[in-house]
């Protein structure tokens, strides 16, 4: 689903240079919940937005379901992007003035998909995030793990192959943080969505069946003892046992 290889990435401020991420390797397979876990500063949403095609890399390839999208033109990435890739932010990004269902609804607009059709699925979609009541209200009559369902449920509405989750539980208490974990953990069983989901709480990336971690601008998995490994082409007996996809 996701083959990162020989991903780095440089920032140059100045005549200063920072190599943010070295050499990254690694591949998810579909169906896989991965957190990407680091501290503060470590690359996190650097590798994020790469591998989400937000940001194009230094040096190295990013394949998602095949297609690398690090060659792909602009127009043909945001096409792609509409498709394929959800992406879920800490801070939500809710249109205000928007209800409930018309942010769900909002990247079927972008697809041209007919309203009907578009109200129906939103209604689906937040009724399996827990929002069957919750359709008609606007972002600010929500609490914040609510807003959060919303965004999730926008992120999933297009059916991508691929969701991308920046500290989703970053502005959220300890019992809502636990809660919208279930919720993730949750839609990708039932829906079989890949999720990468980067924290830096040690204990939210626990509940995924896979942690790999960013130190020093490299890439390191633990295995099942919490022992720690460098990554180079992870999981290659999984990957073998299933299709590519
Ligand atoms: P994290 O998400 O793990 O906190 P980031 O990926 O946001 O980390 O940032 C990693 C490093 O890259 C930090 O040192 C940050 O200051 C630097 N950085 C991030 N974005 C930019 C940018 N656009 N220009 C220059 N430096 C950046
Ligand atoms: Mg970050």
């Amino acid at each position: 689903m996701l083959e990162v290889s020989g991903l780095s990435h440089t920032f140059q401020s100045g005549t200063e240079q920072s190599h943010v991420l070295v050499d990254i390797n690694f591949t998810v397979n579909k169906g896989e919940i991965v957190a990407l876990l680091g501290s503060s500063g470590s690359g996190k949403s650097t590798l994020l937005n790469l591998m989400a095609g937000l940001m194009k890399p230094t040096t190295g390839s990013i394949l998602i379901a095949g297609q690398p999208i690090e060659r792909m033109s602009e127009n043909k990435l945001a096409e792609f992007r509409r498709h394929h890739i959800g992406f879920i932010f800490q801070s939500y990004e809710l249109i205000s003035h928007l209800t409930v269902r018309e942010n769900v609804e909002l990247p079927l607009v972008f697809q041209g998909i007919k309203p009907s059709e578009r109200k129906d699925r939103a209604k689906a979609l937040l009724a399996q995030v827990g929002l069957a009541e919750k359709t008609e209200l606007f972002p600010s009559q929500l609490s914040g793990g609510q807003q959060q369902r919303v965004s999730i449920a926008r992120s999933l509405i297009t059916r991508p192959a691929i969701v991308f989750a920046d500290e989703p539980t970053g502005n959220l208490d300890t019992k809502t943080e636990s809660e919208i974990i279930d919720l993730l953990l949750n839609l990708n069983r039932t829906l079989d969505i890949t999720f990468i989901i980067v924290t830096h709480e040690r204990e939210v990336a626990g509940r995924t069946q896979r942690v790999i971690q960013l130190r020093d601008g490299k890439l390191v998995e633990e295995n099942e003892d919490g022992d720690e490994e460098s990554v180079s082409y992870a999981d290659e007996s999984a990957a073998a046992a299933e299709p590519a996809s």
